[in-house]
């Protein structure tokens, strides 16, 4: 065996005198991994701030990498400050935790994210923080829930699976009379749809909280999970800060990088998976397989007035569903989503590959909704393939399992 005093002194491999250049510039940023970060005296250790990012002290509370990328999504979403945390969903837990305490209520829209939903219905409930659903599409019955322990109200735009796209402004203006906080999942419009600090364009209306699935657009591989909280009200921005800490959330370097290195070409994939969609939802609305088109960038979809009041820039996400004929059973769906060869089933979207999951909307919401018909729903998210080669893939599968009546 050898005597451990006989290994050479790697001191320097440590310790070692390289600096990087302070010359050095390129068109990505540097990965910076850190767990500890070095202060030169314990004065300097002492006396650094952390929250408004102007130094290091942890990892845990920023790197080079993560502030770069928090400036960006500010950037992007029009806020000024941003938390990054390891998920879309962690996002919409911080905000709750953040905000929320005992005997406080919050607010949903029936056609919200389904796992924000099961937080309310599962650690919400058990920290006694309640909650109500309401129907996104009347803002009276916004109005007729709020009470004096309303403390937080969730925006979606459009929701979740039904797509839906609800009068935003009008949302914002009745929790903003009743003095409540508004924090919007805005992974849709990924902020290149909307402005959600400027819904009207005039500076007048805005939400507090943008939440933010990275996981889709701004990572843009369907390979990143992470999520971000926006902000443009300091006192606001550090309450959730804070909290963020102490839950001990962070976000790994190379997984920022990989968003940091997507989000150039973000613009571009938005309106490809746009356009996609779009010649696939038309295409749709011509089957008689399909009672209704749920894309709110359809004429005649629900919502459809609100989307063009609010989504100026004429863009939607690639993400629709189709309302199949209730002639057709499960088991007929089923196979035809089987039957789909290009598009994937698999959960999340905004990532290269087009993916579709059936879903069983009645079992997902609480109210009746006048706007949505009977049916079998299937979603679609739209990748980066050809139009052309998607719609041979959904001819070949409705003709297989979908008969004509
Ligand atoms: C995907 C998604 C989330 C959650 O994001 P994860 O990173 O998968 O946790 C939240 N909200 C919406 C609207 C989403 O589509």
């Amino acid at each position: 065996m050898n005597d451990p005093h006989d290994t050479p002194d790697l001191t320097g491999l440590i310790h070692h005198p390289y600096l990087p250049p302070a010359g050095f510039e390129a068109p990505q940023v540097g990965v910076y991994k850190a767990s500890t970060v070095y202060f030169p005296t314990v004065a300097d250790m002492r006396q650094r701030e952390w929250k408004d990012k102007s130094a290091y002290t942890y990892g845990l509370h920023g790197t080079p990498t993560t502030y770069i990328l928090e400036e960006r999504l500010c950037a992007l979403e029009g806020g000024l400050q941003c938390v990054l945390v390891p998920s879309g969903l962690a996002a919409l837990a911080t905000v709750a935790l953040a905000l929320l305490k005992t005997g406080d209520e919050i607010l949903l829209p029936d056609n919200a994210y389904g796992p924000n939903k099961a937080l309310a219905e599962g650690e919400l409930r058990h920290y006694g923080i309640t909650h109500q659903y309401y129907d996104p599409m009347q803002p009276d019955d916004l109005s007729a829930r709020l009470n004096e322990r309303t403390r937080l109200v969730w925006l979606e735009a459009p929701g979740s699976v039904s797509m839906e796209f609800p009068d935003l402004p009008e949302l914002v203006r009745r929790c903003r009379q009743h003095g409540v906080l508004t924090a919007l999942d805005n992974t849709w419009g990924a902020g290149l749809a909307f402005q959600a600090f400027d819904l009207l364009g005039d500076g007048q209306c805005a939400v507090d909280i943008s939440a933010h699935a990275l996981t889709k657009y701004p990572s843009g591989g369907g390979d990143v999970l992470m999520g971000s909280i926006i902000t443009r009200d300091q006192a606001l921005h550090l309450k959730i800060k804070l909290c963020h800490m102490r839950l001990g959330l962070g976000v790994g370097a190379n997984d920022a990088e990989t968003v940091l290195r997507s989000l150039p070409s973000i613009g571009l994939r938005y309106a490809a998976h746009d356009r996609t969609a779009r010649a696939l939802a038309h295409w749709w609305g011509q089957q008689s397989a399909c009672v209704q088109v749920l894309h709110p960038a359809v004429p005649g979809a629900p919502g459809h007035a609100h989307w063009r009041a609010v989504c100026r820039s004429g863009l939607a996400a690639g993400l629709f569903s189709v309302m199949l004929h209730p002639r057709y059973s499960q088991a007929q769906v089923d196979a035809f989503v089987d039957g789909l060869k290009l598009f994937k089933i698999g959960y999340s979207w905004g990532g290269p590959v087009s993916l579709v999951v059936p879903y069983a909307l009645r079992s997902m919401r609480t109210l009746e909704s006048a706007e949505v018909a009977q049916g079998t729903l299937v979603r679609f998210s739209t990748g980066l393939e050809s139009a052309q080669a998607l719609l041979s893939d959904l001819q070949q599968a409705m003709q297989a399992h979908l008969p004509t009546a």
